[in-house]
């Protein structure tokens, strides 16, 4: 219990659109409640390219990203109660909140109304930039740490910490389950979860994806349907069959033709994040009284929750796990669609 880890190696990017480069960055001493983990395995998601490339607005650099974090607990503060030295723990995108406004009381602190604390690219209440995952270790509030039930690998686990709920997060919101049918538009990182996880609940899922290239890896993960959206007439024969439609594509899409799918009373979300606006016709959602929506991540107790269903369902992530030498080269394959389905970084050769 004296370890007082200050400086630990990490992978930056030392100014927008930078390669990123092995560097060190300095990490909290361990306070009352913190932990520190040992991070073991750090997922890509395409939003860390999204903000090391400026692309959701000014970013803070250096920029470690990282908010799909597996680890063990090294050293726990003395005010810790819920987690001990070696256990399996995970963080995912924010590693604080104000705790008291309407929405942290609720268990919906991703949507804190002062935005919380981002685990990377953000100030935390002291002022001081918060360093992402790329990195071999991370001192976090244990009230914003989650448990790694075991049965899950850690490193097919780190993806479900943004990946994962963000699918989890609408698909238990729009309850998903049996008798529903579910579309997922886009079968990617974030989109090969949903079709776990929409199978799992007990929905008839169909994925929606531009070839038919991925087909034959989405039936296997538990896909029931594959449409090629690139056929028009997929839109056509799915014409008002879909209770649930969540769009995991973050390029902007038709999305009067993606709400004529949709059922009468169904809801189309958006988990994906386009930097640029986009055009709606408002026809499509008035005739049939249809939702047009958004979600993004989860809480606390509703990533928890996840981890545990995935745990008991035996889903992980599909993964290509890298040295940390080749970042930069995954982020350039990431933004061409060429992985199945996320890279995972080995922290260990950091
Ligand atoms: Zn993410
Ligand atoms: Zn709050």
């Amino acid at each position: 219990m004296t370890t007082n880890v200050t400086t630990v190696p990490a992978y930056a990017a030392p100014a927008a659109n930078a390669p990123l480069e092995r560097t060190t960055v300095p990490r909290r001493p361990v306070g009352e409640h913190d932990v520190l983990i040992e991070i073991k395995y750090a997922g890509i998601c395409h939003s860390d390219i999204h903000q090391a490339t400026n692309g959701w607005g000014e970013g803070i650099f250096p920029m470690v990203p990282g908010h799909e974090i597996a680890g063990i607990v090294a050293e726990v503060g003395p005010g810790v109660t819920k987690f001990q030295v070696g256990d399996r723990v995970g963080v995912g995108c924010f590693v604080d909140s104000c705790r008291e406004c309407e929405y942290c009381l609720r268990g919906l602190e991703q949507y804190c109304v002062t935005g919380g604390t981002g685990t990377y690219n953000a100030l935390d209440k002291n002022g001081e930039p918060t360093y992402g995952g790329y990195s071999t270790h991370i001192v976090v509030d244990e009230n914003y740490t989650l448990r790694i039930p075991e049965g899950i690998g850690l490193d097919e686990a780190a993806p479900l910490l943004c990946a994962g709920i963000t699918l989890y997060s609408p698909l238990a919101h729009w309850q998903a389950g049996p008798g529903k049918k579910v579309a997922i538009v886009g079968f990617g990182g974030l989109g090969h979860m949903g079709v776990k996880i929409a199978h799992a609940l007990g929905a008839e899922v169909t994925v929606l994806s531009q070839s038919l290239k991925k087909q034959e890896d989405a039936l296997k993960l538990g896909a029931d349907h594959y449409y090629a959206t690139s056929d028009p007439e997929t839109f056509t024969a799915l014409r008002g069959t879909f209770d649930l439609v969540i769009s995991t594509v973050s390029a902007p899409l038709d999305f009067s033709a993606y709400l004529s799918l949709v059922k009468t009373d169904g809801a189309l979300v958006n988990v994906g994040a386009p930097e640029e606006p986009v055009k709606v016709n408002l026809f499509s959602l008035i005739g049939g009284r249809k939702t047009l929506a958004g979600s993004m991540i989860g809480g606390i107790a509703e990533t928890q929750e996840m981890l545990d269903f995935c745990a008991e369902h035996g889903l992980g992530a599909e993964i290509e796990l890298i040295s940390a030498d080749r970042i930069n080269e995954a982020y350039e394959r990431v933004v061409a669609s060429d992985v199945r389905y996320r890279f995972v970084i080995d922290t260990a050769t950091i």
